[in-house]
């Protein structure tokens, strides 16, 4: 604390990232990271770079970058926005598409970065609950509302809705914004893109991607936002009224090959939900709750165990994976899908944990 903080800094409590922590030989089950590299074709394309170069400042529009994502998802360049991670990307959101003078609304249960980022920009919610499986239920978002958001599949519970649901709900909430986070989207989940495509673009969706998780590039800071032009420019506005370089040379290298190779995004992604579908299996033998997952980690509880315990046991045991302490999901784990080796690993150490 010192008193040279401004009012609204006093009043934060910032987001606090997963662990990343220094010990060698652990098993890191906590933060949705890939367990594959990214793809060889980045890792080439950011050491091309990796020059005198770099005396330069990167192209403040990432044009080739747009143009690659565009060509992707069958869009057009000016429906792409681009920020230093998709985190930066919604604080971008937050502040030039959801501060409205009423309450936005997202779940109770959801990626804790949405409040923080509330708190930071002035912006009154509502927290709408999920229901009694923990799914979200678009029939539950009311009107009027100052904006809607919400990942599919919602964080940290793993469970997704389709885009008809989600169509369904933007056919009622007409007049604000509805964001879609779709981190984790690649390992099962309908994405919202097609409802992008041609004039039909709704004024008023706007769908969020990392390329953090099923690209593994955490490390670079790149996501993006699709959605229609006129959005795109207010979020333009907003970026070069804070930081006209978000993306680095190298990041911006690295995110156009990683784009280009979707066999490699493919191919991990299919790994991921292998692992991911065994492990669901090997758990309930242990007699675990795990909520239906579409995305690289899953939400597990075991009816005779704390969350806590379960959590101190594994760490104890060298694996790191992800505990709550809010009401209603503290009783659960949030585990990322790793390898087969690592999943094997932790069944073992649960095993043990049990006994
Ligand atoms: C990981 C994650 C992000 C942020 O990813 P970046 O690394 O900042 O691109 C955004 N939303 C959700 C729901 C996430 O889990």
């Amino acid at each position: 604390m010192s008193r040279f903080w401004s009012p609204v800094v006093q009043t934060l409590t910032p987001y606090i990232p997963g662990e990343q922590p220094q010990m060698q030989r652990l098993v890191k089950l906590n933060t949705n990271e890939s367990p594959y590299g990214p793809s060889p074709k980045a890792l080439a394309a950011i050491n091309s770079l990796n020059n005198e170069d770099l005396r330069l400042y990167p192209d403040p529009e990432g044009v080739a970058l747009k143009k690659a994502i565009a060509t992707l998802h069958d869009l057009n360049p000016n429906q792409v926005f681009l920020g230093n991670g998709s985190d930066e990307v919604l604080a971008h959101v937050f502040a030039g598409l959801l501060k409205q003078n009423r309450p936005i609304q997202f779940p109770d249960i959801t990626y804790s970065f949405y409040p923080v980022y509330c708190k930071l920009f002035g912006i009154d919610y509502q927290t709408v609950p999920l229901g009694s499986e923990f799914e979200i239920d678009p029939s539950t978002y009311k009107l009027p509302n100052g904006g809607i958001i919400f990942p599919n599949p919602n964080a940290p519970t793993g469970r997704s809705i389709t885009r008809a649901d989600i169509e369904k709900l933007l056919a009622r909430n007409t007049d604000s914004v509805l964001v879609i986070d779709e981190a984790y989207v690649d390992y099962g989940t309908e994405s919202c893109i097609p409802l992008l495509r041609g004039d039909k673009c709704p004024e008023n969706l706007l769908v969020v991607h990392t390329l953090s998780k099923s690209r593994a590039l955490a490390g670079l800071r790149v996501g993006f936002a699709l959605g229609h032009p006129s959005l795109i420019e207010g979020l333009e506005r907003v970026k070069n009224s804070f930081n006209s370089y978000p993306l680095g040379r190298l990041a911006q290298a690295g995110a156009v090959a990683a784009i280009e190779d979707q066999a490699h995004l493919e191919a991990s992604s299919q790994k991921v939900i292998q692992t991911r579908e065994k492990l669901v299996s090997q758990l309930k033998a242990l007699g675990f709750e795990t909520l239906p997952s579409t995305a690289n980690f899953i939400f597990t509880r075991h009816p005779q165990h704390t969350g806590a315990k379960l959590y101190q046991a594994l760490r104890d045991r060298g694996i790191i994976v992800r505990h709550f302490k809010s009401p209603r999901v503290e009783e659960f784990l949030r585990i990322t899908i790793g390898t087969d080796e690592q999943s094997n690993e932790l069944v073992t150490a649960l095993q043990e944990i049990l006994s």
